[in-house]
């Protein structure tokens, strides 16, 4: 069962008198668990759909409609599969107490996967959710295959029970389902052979492996495995060189690097990042694999729309990670604009030093940062550090923290977005 959250006026839904609360029972006699099953059983153009309305009454609407013609019904959130994992390395486990609740859930689900390109182990998948994403054609989907060697998995993942992914992910891309993936690399677990043994087995699936990221663990101060220090250079690189070898075969084989290092596991290497080019179509930019490429290219390409701010005063506030980097973007802003660019790099209070990555700074970092600094004319903060209700991981709203700070702040992605002449108007 599925239930109606809202009704667009004027369409097939509205004029049937469907209304939210409405629990939708079957269509064409298969009963829906969830979102997917609605989305796809609703793709034919003759529908008898069973339903329950809110006072309890059961009814069936029969409906014929044009080809893409849309119902208008939004449906309630799905509840959200869990993780049957308990990983060494799990962020979530890594989280301090007293957050609120929505950061805790640890989710694995193969559904948000395909729909919202989250990452999923495909643990928790049973014959019955094969079977779906088969008969649904879910692809792609983004997998956290971490190693494909079945006893290093199941250290990593802490789960003897796991499927074997190699297993799972050959049965799938026999059915036509690809794949992007990655591998989280925790030191002395999955690198070096266990590594090299998953590059080697996701090249062999050929085209169902359509990208994989190598990414460094990121552990924060509560985690159990917490060391003090992030990932050492020479073990960056190490990594990296082996990303590269298959990066370049991919290159000379396929015309695709197919295989990135994050973002992250570059500076951790003191390497240089590489240019669009090896991105393709920035497949993994949400898992922080050239997403400071695509940075750099959208300051360059934006450097027209700045407006003139002669003589101002802008600090720009980041982490760690970002900070080496942002000079000669700053330099290029500053060209533009005639503005006096500074660079305030953050601790993270909440996580600890070894999180630098600017988008998890808290609020409370954005109040130390800035609280005395009476010198600005305004300060740009990642926008990656809010949520969409504008409050930060630490619960610190958006509002509060401008209300204590003696200049005016601004969210922002990539600079451009703040600084271009139309948002001129704010910032008068
Ligand atoms: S799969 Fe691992 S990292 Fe992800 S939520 Fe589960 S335990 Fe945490």
């Amino acid at each position: 069962m599925v239930k109606v959250s809202r009704i667009e006026r004027n369409s097939i839904a509205d004029e049937l008198g469907v209304v939210p609360g409405t629990e939708l029972l079957t269509v064409n006699g298969r009963p829906l668990a969830d979102f997917l099953d609605w989305e796809f059983l609703t793709a034919d153009e003759e529908l008898v759909i069973e339903a329950r309305q809110p006072d309890g009454e059961e009814i069936i609407y029969e409906l014929e409609r044009l080809d893409g013609e849309p119902l208008g019904i939004s449906l309630e959130p799905p509840s959200i599969r869990r993780c049957a994992n308990r990983c060494e390395f799990c962020f979530i486990e890594g989280l301090p107490a007293g957050l609120r609740k929505p950061l805790y859930i640890r989710d694995d689900d193969y559904r948000l996967s395909f729909a919202y390109g989250n990452f999923a182990t495909l643990s928790n998948v049973k014959e019955r959710d094969m079977a779906r994403i088969l008969e649904y054609r879910l692809s792609p989907l983004y997998v956290s295959v971490h190693a494909t060697n079945h006893d290093a998995r199941k250290v990593l993942l802490n789960n003897q029970r796991v499927p074997d992914i190699k297993a799972q992910l050959a049965r799938l891309a026999a059915g036509g389902i690809q794949f992007h993936c990655q591998m989280v690399i925790v030191p002395g677990l999955n690198d070096e052979a266990v590594l090299e043994e998953s590059l080697s087995d996701l090249w062999n699936m050929g085209d169902a492996v359509l990208s994989a990221a190598v990414v460094p663990v990121g552990l924060t101060q509560f985690s159990h495995l917490y060391t003090g220090k992030t990932m050492d250079r020479d073990t960056a690189r190490a990594i990296l060189e082996q990303v590269e070898h298959w990066g370049e075969r991919a290159a000379r084989e396929r015309g695709e690097t197919w295989v990135s290092g994050s973002d992250e596991l570059y500076m951790l290497a003191g390497r240089e990042l590489p240019g669009p080019e090896h991105y393709g179509e920035f497949a993994q930019i949400e898992n922080g694999v050239g997403a400071v490429t695509s940075l750099r290219m959208r300051v360059s390409a934006g450097l027209d729309r700045v407006t003139r701010r002669d003589g101002q005063r802008i600090g720009v506030v980041t982490g760690f990670a970002m900070a080496p980097l942002m000079k000669e973007l700053l330099a290029k802003l500053r060209d533009a604009s005639g503005a006096d660019f500074e660079l305030i790099v953050a601790e993270n209070s909440l996580f600890g030093p070894t999180i630098t990555t600017a988008g998890l700074l808290v609020g409370r970092d954005i109040l130390t940062a800035l609280g005395d600094r009476h010198d600005l004319d305004l300060a740009l903060i990642p926008a990656e550090t809010i949520n969409e209700d504008g409050v930060f991981l630490d619960d610190f709203t958006l509002d509060a923290v401008r209300q204590s700070l003696p200049m005016p702040i601004f969210p922002s992605y990539d600079f451009i977005d703040v600084l271009e002449s139309e948002a001129s108007g704010v910032l008068a």
